[in-house]
């Protein structure tokens, strides 16, 4: 297979953030997948970097201000506080506000952005950021252990040079968070497979299919539990051909979200590491210039194993190494057969059982065919600002929309809100909803959303049994990824908006501080944990773990602002 130039993004500082004790997001494996990857001597064979962190700023071209300044902010001490008792930003126990979580983001955020810097200046066929695919951020705030979404950022850096890019999912939770942000957008195709039913976030049927301009432009292929290797193939490559065939993408951003491997924690598809796998090897094929981003996965030994594999498929070296391990740090987290493997489980395909695989594929095929085409669009070099007022992203959207376009957008982010809110059906949210299913025969968002219209027409999308959820409620109700189940949130007070809880003369004296990770509990006793925090000490190898703490977890470069010039979006990592 013919070489690509690949750019390989990672900080040494990622792994040592923790979620805290017992919760299932570890970024512990991103280092676990580093050191598979060093130890496969993959490092020579790329350029690998370490990218400036993203800045406060930067993340704005997305997030509202007062969500990045509370992120900017936020400590677990101040957490109740801050989110009005878990009212705003953070809410249920999904996202907490651990230590740090600001410079974490930062570093996932950053190395998206300067994978898309590295495909738009050409010095890369393919970058790669395991860091990165935290799909389910949202504008305001966090979702599904998502707080940043460095891929709608990553993605606006690309829109920038191309005129049309291509989002693909193959996470096992729908990819909402960009989905909803390029839904009234024909420049940006997101592409999600996804476990759908009774299942977190709740979004993503074949009804939703984008708005406005975005018509067409959002394809989502919902699957059931046990899906094989066999099956997935089956679905995502015709879908993804006739997309790239009609679409035709100027660049591709694959989030590799590993909780569609088999015997994942919170995953219920049974994909082996190949077949994962097979995914990256078809679009690497397509020769076209391609992202690849993490997401979820936590079984962090298959995570790891998986990315790795991955990472190889990259530079096309799949077949020449060895699935034999070879001896890394963590060596002994790989028994008892020390592979370079994830093998499949005896659950069964419902997907084939039912024959709802084929239906589903068929009419992602069916909307595909009736696509109107994205115009070209004139690229000249597009100003940032322009750009994101383009899409709709700059921060008064919502009080003056100054072009068809804008007020599309406006309109559609405060329809996605205001589904939020089944009492609160204003006017506009009502006759939205209504005038869409008129005029497309789509519906909602997903079945959760028509919920919460039901009494006013009748639902068309799968409707689960609502268990623990009452139809009528009228509160505003969010789903946990952690325990699937729906909970309600509180009114937002009024004095909440634009204030963030911060009282200005302490924000400033609030230090951050930078904790050594302690979710060691699944492989080790706890009494290991200390002697485990040394030995990562000492494994900083030369990095200046005391100086980082001492910076608040800031890598050393002073200020944090981001460089326009080619090379200082990443420096190059001496390990
Ligand atoms: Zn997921």
């Amino acid at each position: 297979m013919s070489k690509r130039k690949v750019a390989y993004f990672y900080d040494s500082d990622v792994g040592a953030y923790t979620y805290g004790l017992g919760h299932p997001m570890k970024p512990h494996r991103i280092r676990v997948t580093h050191d598979l990857v060093t130890a496969y001597g993959m490092l020579d064979k790329m350029h690998v970097l370490r990218a400036k962190r993203a800045t406060p700023e930067v993340m704005s071209s997305f997030h509202t201000d007062e969500y990045v300044h509370f992120l900017q902010n936020v400590t677990p001490e101040t957490a109740e506080r801050m989110t009005f008792h878990g009212t705003r930003f953070l809410v249920g126990e999904d996202n907490p506000a651990f230590e740090g979580v600001f410079e974490f983001c930062s570093i996932s955020a950053g190395g998206s952005i300067g994978a898309a810097r590295k495909i738009t200046s050409g010095a890369a066929d393919i970058a790669i950021n395991w860091a990165g695919g935290l799909h389910h951020a949202k504008k305001r705030e966090a979702s599904g252990f998502c707080y940043i979404n460095d891929i709608v950022l990553g993605i606006l850096e690309l829109l920038r040079s191309y005129p049309r890019v291509l989002y693909i999912d193959i996470d096992c939770h729908h990819g909402d968070g960009v989905e909803e942000a390029f839904y009234t957008s024909n420049r940006v195709m997101t592409c999600s497979f996804h476990k759908f039913g009774e299942y977190f976030p709740g979004t993503g049927t074949q009804e939703d299919r984008g708005r406005g301009k975005g018509k067409g432009y959002a394809v989502n292929v919902p699957l059931k539990d046990g899906i094989t290797d066999e099956s997935y193939k089956s679905v995502f490559q015709p879908v993804i051909s006739k997309i790239l065939e009609t679409f035709r993408p100027s660049a591709v951003v694959l989030q590799c979200g590993s909780d569609s491997l088999a015997g994942d924690k919170l995953g219920c598809f049974n994909l082996t590491m190949k077949g994962h796998a097979a995914c990256v090897q078809f679009m690497r094929k397509q020769n076209i210039p391609l992202i690849l981003l993490g997401g979820g996965g936590y079984t962090v030994k298959n995570v790891a194993r998986t990315w790795a594999f991955e990472t190889a498929c990259a530079l096309g070296i799949e077949d020449d190494i060895d699935l034999n391990l070879p001896w890394n740090q963590y060596f002994e987290w790989f028994g008892p057969r020390y592979r370079l493997e994830v093998a499949e489980n005896n659950m069964e395909d419902l997907n084939v059982k039912d024959g709802s695989l084929e239906r589903v594929r068929e009419k992602a095929l069916e909307q595909l065919r009736n696509l109107i085409p994205a115009p070209s669009v004139q690229m000249q070099d597009v100003p940032r600002e322009s750009l994101q007022h383009h899409l709709g992203f700059s921060k008064d959207d919502e009080t003056a929309p100054r072009d068809e376009l804008d007020e599309e957008l406006a309109k559609h982010v405060r329809y996605v809100y205001n589904l939020q809110e089944p009492d609160s059906t204003t006017d506009e949210s009502s006759s939205s909803s209504e005038s869409e299913s008129e005029d497309d025969g789509t519906s909602s968002i997903s079945w959760r959303m028509q919920n919460r219209v039901n009494g006013r027409r009748a639902s068309r999308s799968p409707m689960p049994p609502t268990s623990n959820r009452s139809r009528t409620s009228s509160k505003k109700q969010r789903m946990s990824l952690l325990t699937g189940q729906y909970f309600d949130i509180p009114e937002e007070p009024e004095y909440a908006h634009y204030t963030c809880g911060i009282d200005p003369a302490r924000a400033s004296s609030q230090k951050r501080r930078f904790f050594l990770p302690e979710g060691w509990d699944e492989y080790l006793g706890v009494d290991a944990t200390v002697d485990m925090h040394s030995r990562l000490f000492n494994e900083y190898g030369g990095h200046d773990l005391g100086g980082v703490m001492a910076r608040g977890g800031r890598s050393n470069d002073g200020d944090l602002e981001e460089a326009e010039e080619e090379e200082e979006d990443g420096m190059v990592l001496d390990s």
